[in-house]
């Protein structure tokens, strides 16, 4: 039984606590009798066989997918689709990608009518599919990096982007904001009617003025720095 499995193609995963095998480049669970027409047909790959994947123990799609609504919620798969929130309904446990066939499930199957009602009876939970929007199964939180309350204190503070950072992006911020700290509230308070939100969001924006780029050369050189204020004033304004 511990025998060496056949070796797969590197965009195969195998689970074997579930049965199944997902292709992580097309994102899907791996109907078990058609993992060798997928390899072929889209990976173009003739080097695996029937007698490689006789090796694995495989089971029925519908027979993962019922192994696994036992022990919901699981760790998300990462060879899937990544989770999204869908509902459950609270009265019979079904799963469901939208709020429009939740309610229409709680209409037909439980006679319940009015959203109010009907939302009541369903709780929003990350979901993923084994394959498309079939086999739906709940999958346990995805971690949290940071509190968002810090991430978006952060992010508001420095203005760097308009986007959610990255994690590689977050801890860039967080030594930023270890630099410039000290200077960001005196910049912040400076009584000019300067929208300092505004100019600090655009160090980069204004490549004829690059004094503005540096951000302790605004806080602790007054005169250069009130001088690029007053001259990118109209700028910033319109
Ligand atoms: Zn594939
Ligand atoms: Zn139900």
């Amino acid at each position: 039984m511990s025998s060496i499995l056949p070796p797969l193609p590197p965009y195969l995963v195998y689970y074997p606590q579930y049965g199944l095998i997902a292709c992580a480049t097309h994102q899907q669970a791996l109907y078990e009798t058609k993992i060798l027409d997928h390899v072929i047909k889209f990976h173009h790959n003739l080097s695996l066989t029937e007698a490689d994947l006789a090796s694995y123990r495989l089971l029925s799609l519908a027979t993962s997918h019922h192994l696994i609504l036992e022990i919901q919620p699981i760790p998300p798969l990462p060879t899937l689709k990544l989770p999204q929130n869908g509902y459950q309904c609270k009265l019979c446990k079904s799963l469901h990608l939208s709020q429009r066939r939740s309610r229409d499930h709680l209409r037909e199957s439980h006679r319940i009518t009015g959203y109010t009602a009907q939302d009541a009876e369903a709780t929003i939970c990350p979901i993923q599919a084994l394959e498309g929007s079939a086999y739906l199964f709940r999958v346990t939180e995805p971690r949290l990096s940071l509190p968002t309350t810090l991430t978006r204190k952060r992010s508001r503070e420095l203005s760097l982007s308009g986007s959610v950072p990255s994690p590689g992006q977050r801890l860039k911020i967080a030594t930023l904001s270890q630099l410039v700290g000290p200077s960001q509230p005196a910049a912040l308070s400076q009584p000019t009617g300067l929208s300092q939100p505004t100019g600090l969001s655009q160090p980069t924006g204004s490549p004829s003025q690059p004094g503005l780029a540096s951000q302790p050369g605004l806080a602790s050189q007054p005169g250069p720095a009130s001088q690029l204020g007053s001259l990118s004033l109209p700028g910033l304004a319109s």
